[in-house]
């Protein structure tokens, strides 16, 4: 029997925003002259695998250990 969910964090895409980018696919640069490069984490995607599910999107809550008394 499987007990899973849909990711919470990540609405099941198994995708979410690039922490480095805010999702923009671009980082800034201070001291390169007004110039964007593409994120190095995401590669210019602007999109990081889900840190709860792993980009699977299913995210699978902890079974409670249930004590038997
Ligand atoms: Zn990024
Ligand atoms: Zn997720």
């Amino acid at each position: 029997m499987t007990n899973f969910m849909q990711c919470p964090v990540c609405q099941g895409s198994g995708k979410i925003a690039c922490n480095s980018c805010g999702g923009d696919g671009k980082v800034f640069w201070p001291g390169v002259s007004g110039k964007n490069y593409p994120c190095p984490d995401c590669s210019g995607s602007g999109k990081a695998e889900c840190f709860l599910c792993k980009g699977t999107g299913v995210f699978y809550p902890p079974v409670g250990n249930k004590k038997k008394k």
